[in-house]
């Protein structure tokens, strides 16, 4: 705690030394994406994008799950909504990771017997558990079958943000791009849906929109290590 203290102080250094963007900063926001990802510590989104405050809305929770519209009003369709209709954000980015405990636990329901609200949490993932479930079976092995759930829980969650009205509108007026990232934490690597190939490729400078409509693809992620 002390750290985080100690961090918080290091900050207002900071902020006193560029008063001028810290002023400007609290006059508004216009952020250029929303990204969507998982609360687990080990991603920091600024960081991994380089954004400065301002530039991304970011929305997060176990897993970087987006429920569909209608489910439950949450705090996810509110910040979805407000980010798209609102700030008029042009980009929208869900970007799972490697190692999310959230899709281990999806693939392993007996982890989550004591968890009672994480488990009903992933029933808004349960596309992706289906889609394993029916179409990598012969998958023994455990790592590859994660990665694999993790790139296809990116897919479901695209899906699911388009049954947000705010969403579709847009989407319907060619305003907004959406993009499928994995994010691998042991190498920094990210990797962009690319729709034409229905793959994750390494992200590139000029990085693909993802898929209007999904497409099973290759475990590129897992298969190669
Ligand atoms: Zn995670």
């Amino acid at each position: 705690m002390k750290q985080l203290v100690r961090g918080v102080h290091r900050f207002q250094d900071e902020v006193e030394a560029q008063k001028e963007f810290y002023a400007k900063l609290a006059q508004g926001q216009s952020p250029g994406a929303l990204f969507i990802t998982c609360s687990d510590s080990r991603i920091n989104p600024h960081l991994l994008t380089q954004a400065q405050p301002g530039d991304i809305f970011v929305l997060r929770n176990a897993g970087n799950i987006v429920p569909p519209y209608g489910f439950h009003a949450g705090g996810e369709s509110a910040t979805i909504e407000y980010a798209i209709a609102a700030l008029d954000i042009e980009n929208v980015i869900v970007c799972g990771h490697s190692h999310c405990g959230a899709i281990t636990a999806l693939l392993h329901p007996e982890r989550t017997e004591n968890l009672p609200a994480v488990r009903s949490w992933l029933t808004h993932a349960e596309t992706t558990r289906r889609i394993l479930a029916e179409n990598y079976a012969s998958i023994e092995d455990e790592e590859e079958l994660v990665n694999i759930a993790i790139q296809e829980n990116v897919l479901a969650q695209l899906e699911n943000l388009q049954t947000h009205p705010a969403v579709a509108a847009k989407i319907a007026r060619g305003q907004l791009h959406l993009m499928g990232w994995v994010y691998r934490i042991e190498t920094g690597d990210v990797f962009n849906y690319d729709n034409e190939v229905s793959q994750f490729l390494p992200l590139s400078n000029t990085p693909a929109e993802a898929p209007a409509k999904r497409l099973l693809k290759d475990a590129l992620f897992g298969g190669n290590g």
